[in-house]
């Protein structure tokens, strides 16, 4: 892949390209503590135009914005657009997805508040034609 504009916003390694109908394209998670930790952190890299489907975490998320630009949108509000050094609280149980700008990479750091309470359940794909709206 081509990363002339995301090498600036690399931080952590890439780690492993996830193979998953939960994404609509290609996405590279790196753990950086382990999933069963009290506290599980991990880097996901999005490539230009890939976003996550509407999904909830039991416990809550916390999304730290690292590079690129992207969004983070919860069921029934505007989508916000997301630059590096912006922060997401997401509440528990909160419908929500988060991904790149169609023109752009974009990577973030995600830590999964409360993992005790419950983990991630994945619901249906954004709607193209909702994601194509985004600028
Ligand atoms: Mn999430």
């Amino acid at each position: 892949m081509s990363t002339d504009n995301l090498s600036s916003s690399v931080i952590f390694p890439l780690g492993e390209k996830v193979e998953s109908p939960n994404f609509s394209g290609a996405v590279w998670m790196n753990m950086l503590t382990p999933r069963d930790s009290a506290c599980p952190v991990g880097n996901v890299t999005f490539e230009p135009g890939c976003i996550n489907s509407w999904h909830t975490h039991a416990g809550g998320q916390v999304l730290l914005a690292t590079g690129g630009r992207g969004y983070y949108q919860e069921w029934g509000k505007p989508a916000r657009e997301l630059h590096a050094g912006d922060v997401v609280e997401i509440p528990q149980g909160a419908k929500h997805w988060h991904g790149a700008a169609t023109d752009s990479w974009f990577v973030h750091l995600f830590i999964l508040v409360n993992p005790e309470i419950g983990l991630t359940t994945w619901l249906e794909p954004v709607s193209h034609e909702e994601y194509s709206l985004l600028k």
